[in-house]
């Protein structure tokens, strides 16, 4: 993807609603990604650590991330800390080169003053609320310089320790469903079982 009004189209049909937040993440990744000269993860070549959890406009805010960056949870190179704050690290793979970028907290306390977020604290959903409320705010996030709502750290070190990836598959012995190896346990008896029948016989 070239510029951010393209990076912005995709997340906007991933993400499923325009919203104020979802932008934020977009901008906050490619500074990011910018900051480490990096580009978007084909596979998994880079890593987010997101400090965000389940509050309200951190999910939004870390899809846009995950666009931006390539990091999914698909391919498990991005996880959630729960410390609930707008904040994620990005972390090259190969060089371990590593950037914290957080929302610098005056603007994101301003940003939950929106008329926006007081529609959605009236319970409307983010995808009903009117274009003339949510667009203006998309707009200005989209065109707000870096700086005004970006704290972009030094860059430091954060080497990862990198499991081999595993292409093996056997089936369970119990619902014979295809399982990686790696998560296949044999059991005394010498039957192969995934982490749920485990559970199940484990109750039984
Ligand atoms: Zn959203
Ligand atoms: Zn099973």
């Amino acid at each position: 993807m070239k510029d951010l009004n393209e990076y912005y189209d995709v997340a906007l049909k991933f993400h499923g609603h325009k919203c104020p937040a979802m932008p934020m993440g977009l901008r906050a990744g490619l500074a990011a990604m910018t900051a480490l000269g990096v580009e978007r993860a084909k596979d998994k070549e880079l890593v987010v650590e997101s400090e965000t959890g389940e509050g309200h406009a951190a999910g939004c805010f870390l899809d846009g991330v995950m666009v931006a960056t390539g990091a999914t949870y698909g391919k498990g190179n991005i996880k959630k800390l729960f410390y609930n704050k707008m904040a994620f690290t990005l972390i090259d793979v190969k060089t371990g080169r590593a950037v914290r970028v957080s929302l610098k907290p005056e603007f994101f306390e301003k940003a939950l003053q929106s008329p926006f977020v007081q529609k959605r604290k009236e319970g409307v959903a983010p995808q009903d609320i009117p274009a003339e409320i949510t667009d203006p705010q998309v707009e200005r996030v989209m065109g707000l310089p870096e700086a005004g709502f970006l704290s972009i750290g030094e860059i430091f070190q954060r080497d990862l320790k990198k499991g081999a990836p595993s292409f093996e598959v056997k089936r369970c012995s119990r619902c014979g469903e295809a399982t990686f190896t790696n998560k296949l346990a044999e059991v005394p008896d010498g039957r192969l079982l995934c982490v749920p029948c485990i559970e199940e016989e484990k109750k039984a």
